[in-house]
């Protein structure tokens, strides 16, 4: 690229500047070694001024005195226990700059990593309900085991409510056999697998003992506990934080209450000013509201609908099979008028009509004439990561479903829609996998899962909240999601591949078939869905990793 414009800046300039800029000529540069709170501060600035980004750093950061920039950034390059300090020093600087000139979405503008460690899945799942502004990461049930003991002790929560009442022995009773049931099933099952499927020759020895170990590790999760101990790393920015810290802090179970507390501790010694109204009058009014009105609104669903539970008939599928359907997955709502909407969406940007005019052109094409249109807008995909356009974005569909926690666990990753799901119960029956049936194991499992519904039945009667610690990922759970076709394109494609669980498959491809059955014209071109059925499903994925490594040693 020819620059038609360069800073001018003295060769003293130039060396301030060097360490704080990955170059000093071109008008394409990235920012380094500087504070969050500062790269916040000199970006909200740059909204508001003629001049260029290094000019702004240098000018009212480097050498405004007011600053004290090289103090601070000294302080933060330095790498010791002055960095807190020099945070705090810049606070009073910054703020003024971030109130003065930022709205918002300067919050947007610095970002943290954080990790949070030995959480339960009821606290993972809090922190993995944010959306925009966050991305998550999660230590995983299928390359990890989670039987390791500390100290003797399975790592699970010790719920201190449950942990002080009459309950205590008998939770962890529970939970100790559910975690032994888990241990002592890790080695026949894997034995019965490899019986099942021998490694053949083509494969090595490397990948089939993952995809055997991934395999097993995925048959066993159902047995896994909501208390399960977990790790997650969240990287997001200072707004998305904030939201986060409020909405933690009108949760009704303690641990995550407390787990926002120490999230805001350690953001203060990062990101100080983009957070601090999480902590204020303001958050915590923000943090009773978010409670208040869910507590009313639970409280009046209970009194509308209390008698009409749907708790009897799911009864009845206390135990089923992945043999059989697991899940119920049912679309509930969907646009009569979706191929008009999507169609008219893809002519708009190229038109300079209103989109009811060009709405009211499409409905009177034929159906050749919009297949023309959808087939040259989708083009030639040649992977699913040639995902179609926003004109995707123009319809909605709303599906109801029922299915394994652990599905849910992976399929509430998703953020580009909307999902909401009902508490972590033990009513709706559990699903066995039927590997687990045809090795002879499928009755310590269920044996251990059934305590476990009496135990959450148990406490449940006392202690409402906290009792949904202990339920198992194989006991299933209700959620909507309510996605745009775009979005189904991305999650069907996705979920149904070959090396996904098989329970989340299921729904992807039972999502794909219900939208095919009422707009076969759009989803015509989702040519990445696997509809297929695998004994061994992380196979081919170790086997890829084989041969690029084998291609990289070459
Ligand atoms: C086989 C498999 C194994 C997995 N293993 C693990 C695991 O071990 N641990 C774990 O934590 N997770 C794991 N995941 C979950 C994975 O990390 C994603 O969280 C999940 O697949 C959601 O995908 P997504 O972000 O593409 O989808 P969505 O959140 O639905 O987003 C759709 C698309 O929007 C864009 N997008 C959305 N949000 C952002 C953003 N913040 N920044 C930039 N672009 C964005 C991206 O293009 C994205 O593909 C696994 C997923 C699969 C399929």
């Amino acid at each position: 690229m020819t620059d038609f414009w360069q800073e001018e800046l003295t060769e003293q300039e130039g060396y301030f500047l060097q360490p704080f800029v990955t170059n000093l000529e071109r008008s394409v540069f990235a920012l380094r070694n500087l504070p969050e709170v500062v790269k916040g501060a000199l970006f909200s600035r740059y909204s508001r001024s003629d001049k260029s980004l290094r000019r702004i750093l240098l000018d009212e950061f480097i050498k405004a005195p007011e600053a004290s920039f090289a103090d601070i950034v000294g302080k933060i390059a330095s790498n010791n226990t002055d960095q807190l300090v020099a945070i705090q020093q810049a606070e009073a600087f910054y703020n003024r700059v971030l109130i003065g000139y930022g709205d918002d979405s300067v919050a947007e503008l610095g970002g943290a990593h954080i990790a949070c460690e030995g959480i339960s899945n009821i606290a993972a799942k809090a922190l993995e309900d944010s959306r925009l502004g966050i991305s998550p990461l999660e230590k995983s049930t299928r390359y990890v085991p989670f039987n390791r003991k500390i100290n003797g002790h399975y790592r699970y929560y010790r719920e201190p409510s449950i942990m002080a009442s009459s309950h205590a022995e008998r939770y962890e009773a529970t939970l100790d056999d559910l975690f032994d049931t888990y241990t002592t099933l890790i080695e026949p099952l894997s034995n019965w697998v490899q019986t099942r499927i021998p490694k053949d020759i083509n494969t090595s020895e490397r990948a089939y003992s993952n995809a055997i170990r991934a395999k097993t590790l995925d048959l066993l999760r159902g047995l896994l506990p909501m208390a399960t101990l977990t790790n997650v790393g969240l990287f997001g920015n200072g707004r998305a934080f904030e939201y986060l810290l409020v909405k933690l802090a009108a949760s009704p179970h303690k641990e995550v209450r407390v787990l926002g507390t120490s999230i805001q501790q350690e953001l203060e010694q990062t990101i100080p000013s983009f957070v601090k109204r999480a902590k204020t009058e303001r958050g915590a009014q923000y943090a009773h509201y978010l409670s208040t009105s869910c507590e009313r609104t639970k409280l009046l669903t209970q009194k509308l609908l209390g008698q009409k539970s749907s708790l009897q008939e799911d009864l009845l599928l206390e135990e089923i099979s992945y043999s059989a359907s697991t899940a119920t997955v049912q679309l509930v709502e969907y646009d009569q008028d979706a191929e008009v909407k999507v169609v008219a969406s893809i002519l708009y940007p190229h038109s300079d009509l209103t989109f009811e005019q060009i709405e009211a052109y499409v409905i009177g094409l034929s159906t050749t004439e919009r297949v023309e249109i959808l087939s040259t807008y989708v083009g030639d995909r040649d992977s699913r990561f040639h995902r179609p356009g926003r004109a995707f974005e123009a319809t909605y569909y709303t599906f109801d479903l029922l299915a394994d926690l652990g599905a849910y666990r992976d399929l509430h990753r998703h953020r580009v829609m909307t999902q909401e799901r009902q508490h972590y119960t033990v009513n709706h029956g559990y699903a066995v996998p039927r590997e687990l049936e045809a090795s002879n194991l499928a009755e310590f499992y269920r044996k251990a899962l059934d305590r476990a519904a009496e135990t959450t039945a148990l406490i449940g009667k006392d202690l409402t909240d906290a009792a949904q610690y202990v339920v198992p990922f194989a006991y299933r759970i209700r959620w909507r999601m309510k996605l745009n076709l775009r979005e189904a394109y991305h999650l069907i494609e996705l979920r149904s591949q070959r090396q996904g669980h098989p329970s989340y498959r299921q729904i992807a491809q039972e999502m794909y078939r219900q939208i095919k059955a009422v707009h076969p014209a759009l989803v015509a071109y989702m040519h990445f869905v696997d509809l297929n059925d695998y004994d061994l499903e992380r196979l081919a994925a170790e086997q890829r990793i084989d041969a690029i490594s084998s291609r990289a040693k070459n």
